[in-house]
């Protein structure tokens, strides 16, 4: 049994806005809407509003969470307020992309919270997850608490009840969470601790998503930052809207997935690095993770231990929710043909990411438009490609 007190130490509170402690900590401050605006609306807390701008562009960017760290009590209202400004704008959007801003406010909070948890005790992650969502879990005990459990239980941490599970596992993507696949025992249904860990973070991710409030006029200094915000994302917002996998998405791919696709379903056998992003990418795009296996089981190195090699990689890329690498990222490790000079496509020019490219050719195959000197009219160039 582990000592069901939780000790949150003021790192922590900034690290888990969703957990009791640091919504108390917020309410005492700033019990309601109102009260916050009049808190941001003061210059001595100017801040908190720049906090929590940058925390909301590095969500949208998909870069990391930084916490705040000025010492003062009010980096508590930080995660509040980055809430507030999305919610704004998601006042001013039309649904679908209102819906994605909140989603990808979601994703990078959810993250974050993955990541800390990752340096948490077994402890702390079983308290944070009962007390924060009501959930009901059993520890297994340490190694040599397990040697007495069937061989195939002693891998598991955690049991949690089925309904806990079931409140979060559905939402992800990859097989292993389905019930069906998991060892269930008296309606406590067995977990390793970075499955905790994933459900965890999976249930903030909810929360966020499934809020959304209404915020009354802002005070000015906090108009600015969501004006800020607004003017420089509002296109990505719109343009990064979900991808959605297609029986015909082979023809939408952008030139380097393509390429890398067809060497893979060609026989041929890839670097790590080519490995990571086409699994990642198609994964991105919808494939499940037997479609993006059953691509890989062509290459002339998949049947080392019968494809288990393949198998636990894009699991693993799966279970992480790894990002697609971006365009940079692809022509600095040399997989980008369009950079080498070896093919050429024009909607290249105007990403700055293959998702991008994939999401617009597939607009484009939609609606019959052939013709892509629009490409030119609608976007700034963005990058150089042709290495000259
Ligand atoms: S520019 Fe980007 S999308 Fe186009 S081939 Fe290169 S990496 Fe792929």
């Amino acid at each position: 049994m582990l000592d069901a007190a939780i000790v949150v130490s003021r790192v922590q509170l900034l690290k888990y806005p969703f957990s009791v402690e640091a919504r108390e900590a917020s309410s005492r401050l700033a019990r309601d809407i109102p009260a916050l605006l009049e808190i941001l609306s003061d210059d001595m807390n100017e801040f908190v509003v720049n906090e929590a701008e940058a925390r909301v562009i590095a969500a949208l960017e998909r870069s990391s969470i930084r916490l705040p760290d000025t010492g003062d009590e009010k980096d508590v209202l930080v995660y509040p307020t980055a809430r507030l400004i999305v919610e704004k704008i998601c006042g001013q959007l039309p649904g679908k992309a209102a819906i994605r801003l909140r989603e990808y406010q979601a994703e990078a909070e959810s993250k974050a919270v993955n990541r800390h948890l990752g340096e948490e005790s077994n402890e702390f992650l079983m308290n944070l997850c009962e007390q924060s969502f009501n959930w009901n879990i059993q520890f297994m005990g340490g190694p040599t608490q397990r040697v007495n459990l069937p061989e195939y239980l002693q891998r598991f941490d955690f049991r949690i009840l089925f309904t806990n599970y079931l409140d979060v596992a559905p939402s992800f993507r990859s097989s292993e969470w389905k019930l069906i696949n998991r060892y269930v025992e008296s309606g406590l249904v067995y977990v390793t601790r970075s499955e905790l860990t994933r459900l965890a973070s999976g249930k903030f991710k909810q929360l966020i998503i499934d809020s959304s409030f209404d915020v009354p006029e802002l005070p000015e200094r906090l108009a600015e930052a969501v004006q800020r915000i607004e003017s420089e994302l509002h296109e990505s917002i719109r343009q990064t809207s979900p991808v959605e996998f297609s029986a015909e998405y082979s023809t939408a791919l952008p030139p380097c997935i393509a390429q890398l696709h067809d060497e893979k379903r060609s026989g041929k056998s890839l670097a790590h690095s080519a490995n990571f992003a086409l699994a990642a990418f198609l994964l991105k795009i919808g494939m499940n993770e037997d479609q993006v296996l059953a691509v890989f089981s062509h290459s002339s190195d998949y049947g080392v231990k019968g494809g288990k090699i393949a198998k636990y990689q894009i699991e693993h890329i799966a279970t992480k929710d790894y990002e697609a690498p971006s365009c940079t990222w692809m022509q600095r490790n040399l997989l980008c043909p369009v950079y080498q000079g070896e093919v050429f496509d024009p909607l290249c020019e105007y990403v700055m990411h293959p998702l991008s490219f994939y999401e617009t050719r597939k607009w484009e195959i939609e609606h019959n438009i052939m013709n892509h000197s629009w490409y030119a009219a609608k976007r700034k160039k963005r990058q150089r490609l042709r290495v000259r």
